[in-house]
């Protein structure tokens, strides 16, 4: 995390929208933004543009970006001139008067970024446009295209290092190409053979142990994975600021060194509670997602989730805090339907405009992938990510494998049980419709006269929450924001309802959810 550069996350959230920076970004957008030659490898699909459109924002001047996919260049310009950034681009498939505005705002020194088609860089009227524009940064995405003997290969491309020559510019390369003969192109053509400070760190953070559980009493969990590390310095994050007061009490009652930590408490409070973290040994901070941005401690033995995180980008920074020595560190995420609920809420009830929704549910929608994970969790993780990895023998499903079962039956009923109460209900009340439990409100409504009464007596309440909570994780159904607690399907569900696909669900979440009185499905 930039810490010498406080904009950076402010950024991050306020202009592009993110709560957290995604594996590897924070490290180059921190390099970037300082000045340093850099050459970052990242999957495609890892964030690259966010590495040079985060530090352009973060620099005077006007940051160029030489990208050889037009398409591509006009829909990041679109993006980020809806976030409000002054940002043009250069390309044959400009309009006289987008040219003109580009050429403008260059002028007045208003453009923050201005993409350019490598071709542009043979006329000699770009190459004095650029000396003259207070040009503090070049970034060259698909960097590979430099090299000759690659299939991509753009020889407007080898242009670029005489402009980094001219400009006198730091110089920051991208490319999802990975291989050293391609790396030491680069390096010869870009940056004369210079070596620019490299990221080429695969995602993976293979010393920390993952796990999820399903959330039936988080206080009792949390003591009970603290009481098995005393000791051990670690970090239990929570949803709210009060809870990380009770929770923290809980613990130093159970004998462990605590302190809590949260936004609400004054600097002084804050700074005290980093300092003894950092220094004294074995304390367990309880701590809103404001701990972290100061925390660099490398030996964090263990991080705890007793409320699910926002997006799967913070859950791997915030696990990501653990065990930065190398050393074997371990994690624990605790999820709930009040979880799903209260997650989808906050994205339902902000003001983000309606794409940027969208985007978080679906972000929320690989976390939850990713707690309900039949496999390998760190497969799963890394290939959000864009990573291909094997299984990898440090994580809950492969220490042991999840026990399974067709769920479509069950799954079914659900469904047909808030179809046909008008989805006007949340999971109690169909529970009760599904297990034929006469309730004052099942009566009132006579919804004991529904032909889905009664359906599925087969499972036990318990049974039934683990299957709608699953259900949520697979975003099969999702809380109505209009009516407080009501369940509606999404289009996920149809082919299911339809009978075109079957569900396979875990059997062994069934059982964590403490109900162990009948034997699971
Ligand atoms: P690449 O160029 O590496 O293939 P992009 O820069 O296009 O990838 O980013 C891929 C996707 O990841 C985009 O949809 C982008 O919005 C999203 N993304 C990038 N950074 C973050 C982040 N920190 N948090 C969440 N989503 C992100
Ligand atoms: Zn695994």
């Amino acid at each position: 995390m930039p810490r010498d550069l406080p904009g950076a996350d402010a950024l991050l959230r306020d202009i592009f929208g993110f709560d957290a920076f995604r594996p590897g970004q924070g490290e180059i957008v921190e390099a970037v933004a300082r000045g340093d030659n850099v050459l970052a490898i990242m999957p495609t699909g890892g964030g690259k543009s966010l590495c040079f459109q985060l530090p352009a924002l973060m620099r005077s001047g006007v940051t160029v970006v030489i990208s050889p996919l037009i398409a591509l260049m006009r829909d990041q310009v679109r993006g980020l001139k809806e976030a409000g950034v002054a940002a043009g681009a250069l390309t044959s498939g400009n309009t006289e008067d987008e040219t003109n505005a580009v050429w403008d705002a260059l002028h007045d020194g208003s453009l923050k970024l201005l993409y350019l088609a490598p071709e542009r860089l043979a006329s000699s009227g770009t190459q004095r446009m650029l000396a003259q524009a207070g040009v503090s940064l070049i970034a060259v995405d698909e960097a590979h295209c430099v090299s000759q003997w690659g299939h991509d290969f753009r020889p407007d491309y080898l242009r670029i290092g005489a402009l980094r020559r001219e400009l006198d510019v730091p110089l920051a390369a991208f490319t999802a190409t990975a291989d050293a003969e391609t790396q030491v192109e680069i390096v010869q053509r870009l940056f004369d053979g210079k070596q620019p400070q490299t990221f080429l760190r695969g995602f993976d953070r293979p010393n920390i142990h993952l796990a999820f559980a399903a959330k039936n009493s988080p206080r009792q969990q949390v003591l009970a994975f603290a009481a098995a590390r005393r000791g051990q310095s670690g970090i239990v994050y929570c949803g709210t600021r009060a809870k990380t007061e009770t929770l923290a009490q809980a613990l130093s009652e159970a004998g462990h060194s605590t302190a809590f930590y949260h936004g609400g408490m004054d600097p002084d409070a804050r700074r005290g509670v980093e300092e003894r973290f950092a220094t004294e040994d074995g304390l367990i901070v309880v701590a809103t997602v404001a701990f972290g941005m100061g925390v660099d401690k490398p030996d964090i033995r263990w991080v705890a989730h007793a409320d699910l995180p926002k997006s799967i980008e913070a859950y791997y920074q915030e696990i990501g805090r653990a065990g930065r020595d190398g050393a074997p560190a371990e994690t624990l995420t605790l999820y709930g339907a009040d979880d799903i609920r209260l997650r989808r809420a906050q994205i339902d009830e902000g003001l983000a405009p309606p794409e940027r929704r969208a985007a978080d549910h679906g972000r929320l929608n690989a976390l939850l992938g990713l707690a309900e994970a039949l496999t390998c969790r760190r497969q799963t993780l890394l290939s959000y990510f864009g990573e291909n990895s094997a299984p990898c023998g440090n994580c809950d499903l492969c220490d042991k494998p999840a026990e399974v079962f067709d769920a479509t039956t069950p799954v079914r009923k659900a469904l047909s049980a808030a179809l046909r109460t008008g989805e006007s209900f949340g999971a109690g009340h169909l529970i009760d419709i599904l297990t034929g439990t006469p309730t004052d409100k099942i009566r009132q409504r006579h919804h004991d006269a529904l032909p889905t009464f009664g359906v599925g007596k087969d499972l036990s309440k318990g049974e039934w929450q683990a299957v709608f909570r699953q259900m949520m994780g697979h975003d099969l159904m999702r809380p109505d924001p209009e009516r407080h607690g009501a369940l509606v399907m999404t289009d996920s569900a149809l082919p299911l309802l339809k009978g075109e696909t079957t569900i396979t669900l875990r059997k062994d979440s069934l059982i964590a959810a403490k109900d162990s009185a009948r034997p699971a499905v």
